[in-house]
């Protein structure tokens, strides 16, 4: 396993590319660590499978180097990279059994036939095809035939990383939450340095320590699901994160006083000086408070889920959901209250720094 280095990466599909926009990845720089499990989460198109290809060797970026464990591969194959790489739609040998298409890797680089046999046999049955072992591949269903990708890319132990780019997409949800499961238990046995696509939040946030949230070709915010939750770096990380996602409101800012419309409200801490265009406050529906204190709201609708209700408010014209207990009934006059800990403040998107001790 390797940890893998993405120094000043860029990538544009244009020849020439000039402007910012011409580049699906603007700019990327970021270290995998050996051995860690990763999700990169973001939207369609935002540039997920690009980096994943860059870090394979499908793909040479425009701009910059990949390093693996220091050394620079940026001219090296899939192969010569030794990364294994699972795709969206299932990569697989029509003609060969299941059993042959999981051992095709290990005979390719010379693996001892018993060693092979212990490795297929034990992914087959973690992929749950071990009755499958003697079937032709071309027969099986569509997520069958993922499993057997999933199994391809599981069954060598000597890769120095292993890619899943939206891996479960064709399989069904039962068996999509069996073999994250399973992913991740194989991540904690073996320690495989993973990185894992997805455009779903669950997903991401069951199977990675460390999330890296993408938008629009650049890393928004790197961290765990919990520091995605509480201190959304971005305001789209706070949207994307999250169900349903933070509040933005926006807020003309004074220290540590912020004005929403015509109301205002302390904050936890002071920004210094702001010298942006947009400033914002960003506040999660769970911590959003309904009583009889605090700012006024108009409801809109309240949306049952469960054990916890929606409620979808408005400040001043500005949609506001809370999350309530079921059983909690909303006042004739309602009014909001932020929870001072789920209180972030945003400068043309990015976060600020509210002097935190104050
Ligand atoms: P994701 O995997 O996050 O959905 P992609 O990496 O596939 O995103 O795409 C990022 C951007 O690059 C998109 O705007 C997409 O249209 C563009 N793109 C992807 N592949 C190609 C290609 N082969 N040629 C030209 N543009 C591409
Ligand atoms: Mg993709």
């Amino acid at each position: 396993m390797a940890r893998i280095d993405l120094d000043n990466i860029r990538h544009a599909y244009m020849p020439a590319p000039k402007r910012d926009e011409d580049f699906a990845l603007k700019r990327v720089h970021h270290t995998f660590d050996d051995g860690g499990a990763y999700a990169l989460l973001g939207p369609s198109g935002c540039g997920k499978t690009t980096l994943l290809n860059i870090m394979s060797g499908l793909l040479r970026p425009t701009e910059g180097k990949i390093l693996f464990d220091g050394r620079d591969v940026t001219g090296l194959s899939t192969e010569e990279r030794n990364i294994a790489q699972v795709f969206q739609f299932p990569v697989v040998y029509d003609t060969m059994t299941v059993y042959d298409n999981l051992a095709f890797p290990l005979r390719n680089r010379g693996v001892a036939a018993d060693e092979i046999d212990r490795r297929v046999t034990e992914t087959l049955a973690m992929i749950g095809l071990a009755e499958r072992a003697r079937q032709k591949a071309r027969g099986l269903t569509a997520d069958d035939k993922q499993k057997i990708a999933l199994g391809r890319g599981l069954v060598r132990s000597d890769v120095s990383a292993i890619l899943f780019d939206e891996p479960l997409t064709v399989i069904d949800p039962h068996m999509k939450w069996v073999l994250r499961s399973q992913l991740k238990e194989l991540h904690r046995r073996f320690s495989f340095t993973m990185v894992y696509v997805t455009h779903d939040q669950t997903e991401a946030l069951t199977f990675a320590d460390q999330v890296v949230v993408m938008n629009e070709g650049e890393i928004v915010q790197i961290g765990t699901p919990e520091e995605l939750f509480e201190r959304p770096n971005h305001t789209f990380v706070g949207y994307f994160i999250g169900s349903p996602g933070m509040n933005v409101l926006p807020v003309v800012l004074d220290g540590a006083v912020a004005r929403i419309g015509s109301h205002v409200m302390t904050l936890p801490g002071a920004t210094g000086p702001v010298g942006a265009q947009r400033t914002e406050l960003g506040i999660r529906p769970e911590y959003v408070r309904i009583g009889r204190e605090g700012i006024p709201v108009t409801v809109e609708r309240v949306e049952d889920v469960g054990r916890r209700k929606i409620v979808h408010a408005s400040i001043d014209g500005h949609p506001l959901a809370a999350i309530v207990p079921e059983d909690e009934a909303v006042p004739a006059e309602p009014h909001v209250r932020f929870e001072p800990a789920g209180i972030n403040v945003y400068a043309d998107s990015w976060r600020m720094d509210l002097g935190e001790a104050s």
